[in-house]
């Protein structure tokens, strides 16, 4: 079989082969025909999903000459003219594609602003398609921002980045965005089929499945796994052999830690993380599986019914549903989800990997599947070692989670007569919708076995049970909320400048300087932008009468002024629900009705 690399023998070639990107298409598709051009537009999305696909297209659309020669601009290029034969193979001399991630960007974007000031040589327009254009250098992106100031008539710019927030602001106005979408797998799925089915290559649609599962959006991706599996495969593709090739992305993995996790068997857990290593596999891609197996799971739980009987997973995902309880598999998204972004701040991904799993074990909530005393005993003894790095991740859901509500419900007995005693009545199946965060909290709130109230107390920040707070105040913690809260009541600054503040550590006051400097650890990238550091450092001037300088770091903060905070409201949470508690008449109803239960979180302090 002569072989032309399927990606590139089915890349999209006109708006309407542009699989997956509707709204995209549309708008172009609009402008082209009503012929309002912008003169710069910005593709973002993430790899694989089309944004060079699309600016060839445009590129077309703007040249094609169509098949008599006579054509003009248009949403439906032609493919035949030599414009459109040309910018297909790569070979027209007015578009030129730039990956600006290349070392030779810098040189080359400089060149090709140079080139700018001439007419295009054969088309109608220059178009200029920079790739990862979030890689520029700020020199590059001011001589690019000249030209996107006043463009020629006859030049378009396309931009394309998977990370447009490194994007300069400057840029950014100046185009017209549009974001592609990552591919859904079952519209993936169905793309492969249609391609091999034009391709004549058998193929069984538990392989599609698989191979539009492992592409993660990106149909790019889809295509060149369908070529890898294909050459693997000897020119077919059975189930059994792309479970084989993905190796890499193989679910095994995910669902050995799964199962190991279940069975609390942390010796497992790290031998399979040095299985891991040795195979040279990615941590990240791990915790990913991890992530749509225990979704799938929460799913299986939920409702049974969604089983679906084609996904070759699925029997697997369904066996594993019934080793762990629901709030657990909840629990272990969370821990999974939040993991992801920690890997980077480790010394290694593999360390940081086991750490996100032993995490697990050491807070799991006391399971219905394995070892629940073992589990409790675990995380009794080892609160204090883990508690600041759980701090993000469980304390902020307590605070969250409590929602408004009557303090006592007792609820009619009668109405749940046949139930059996350890069912929650039904009033606690109306409780707010939650999600994120909360749910590692709120779910282990609405199990009744005392066991997962104990464990419950466990998890929530130590204010809670009545010792001390997992982190340590300090005294510049106690200087810097201070400061917060003397800022947050001149009420001059905004709401993002606010949450910068909340959600700051001060490490470090540096006096002997001038001015002196305030050195604050934020954790959240998106909130350490420049200007946000320049409003709260006028803020606090302001507050002390005296320039000082702020400077943000990176790393995980503790003793922040959301953390105090949250801690203050837990206890007087705490105190709040200890009050109703010891209320003789409260106990008194709850002796009278069985099922009567003080609804977890209903209790609002003053
Ligand atoms: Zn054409």
């Amino acid at each position: 079989m002569s072989y032309l690399v399927l990606a590139r023998k089915y890349r999209s070639r006109d708006f309407e082969a542009l699989v997956g990107q509707e709204h995209v298409v549309k708008a172009l598709t609009n402008a082209l025909t009503q012929q309002r051009l912008h003169h710069a537009y910005l593709f973002t999305g993430t790899r694989g999903v089309g944004k060079t696909s699309v600016s060839r297209i445009l590129a077309k659309a703007l040249n094609c000459t169509g098949a008599d020669g006579t054509g003009g601009i248009t949403a439906h290029p032609c493919g035949v003219c030599d414009a459109c034969r040309d910018i297909d193979s790569g070979r027209f001399i007015d578009y030129v594609e730039l990956d600006a991630a290349s070392n030779r960007g810098v040189e080359e974007i400089s060149q090709l602003l140079d080139q700018a000031v001439y007419k295009p040589v054969v088309g109608r327009f220059k178009v200029y398609l920079i790739d990862e254009v979030h890689m520029l250098s700020n020199t590059a992106f001011n001589a690019m921002l000249k030209t996107l100031e006043e463009p020629p008539e006859y030049l378009k710019f396309v931009l394309a980045t998977t990370d447009p927030q490194k994007v300069p602001p400057t840029v950014l106005s100046r185009c017209l965005q549009f974001n592609l979408r990552p591919m859904a797998p079952q519209t993936v799925q169905e793309h492969l089929a249609t391609v091999l089915a034009a391709e004549k290559i058998e193929a069984e649609p538990g392989a599609l499945r698989l191979l539009a599962r492992a592409a993660r959006g990106s149909m790019r991706d889809a295509l060149s796994l369908t070529d890898q599996a294909i050459a693997f495969g000897a020119g077919s593709l059975s189930e059994a052999g792309v479970r084989q090739m993905l190796g890499a992305v193989d679910r095994s993995h995910a669902v050995r830690l799964v199962e190991a996790l279940a069975a609390g068997q942390g010796a497992e857990v790290v031998a399979a993380v040095d299985g891991l290593r040795s195979l040279g596999l990615s941590a990240t891609g791990t915790l990913e599986e991890m992530v749509a197996l225990l979704q799938q799971m929460a799913v299986l739980q939920a409702v049974p019914d969604a089983l679906d009987e084609s996904d070759p997973d699925a029997p697997t995902a369904a066996r594993l549903a019934g080793l762990l309880a629901p709030d657990e598999t909840q629990f272990l998204y969370s821990i999974v989800l939040h993991g992801r972004a920690e890997l980077g701040l480790a010394p290694d991904e593999y360390s940081g990997l086991v750490m996100v799993l032993l995490r697990m074990l050491a807070f799991r909530p006391g399971g219905a599947a394995a070892a629940p005393q073992r589990s409790i005993a675990t995380t009794s003894a080892k609160p204090a070692a883990a508690a600041p790095v759980l701090s993000k991740a469980i304390a902020a859901p307590v605070a969250a989670a409590l929602p408004a509500r009557p303090a006592v419900v007792a609820s009619a007995p009668i109405a749940r007569a046949s139930a059996p005693a350890s069912e929650p009545p039904p009033w606690l199946d109306d409780e707010p919708p939650y999600e994120g965060e909360a749910l590692a909290t709120t779910v282990s709130v609405r199990e009744p076995e005392p066991q997962k109230m104990q464990m419950q107390m466990q998890m929530r920040p130590a204010p809670v049970a009545g010792a001390s707070p997992t982190w340590v105040p300090t005294v510049l913690g106690d200087r810097w909320a201070e400061a917060v809260s003397q800022m947050n009541e001149t009420a001059s600054i905004s709401a993002l400048v606010r949450e910068l503040a909340m959600q700051a550590q001060c490490v470090a006051v540096d006096e002997q300087v001038q001015p002196p400097v305030w050195r604050l650890r934020v954790e959240r990238e998106t909130l350490r932008a420049p200007a946000q550091r320049d409003k709260l450092q006028a803020a606090l001037s302001e507050l002390l009468k005296q320039p000082v300088q702020l400077e943000l770091e990176a790393g995980v903060a503790s003793d922040t002024p959301a953390q105090r905070a949250g801690a203050e409201r837990a206890r007087r949470q705490n105190e709040a629900e200890q009050i109703i508690h010891n209320d003789p008449l409260v106990q008194a109803l709850m002796q009278q009705f069985k099922t009567a239960r003080i609804v977890p979180g209903s209790v609002k302090p003053h």
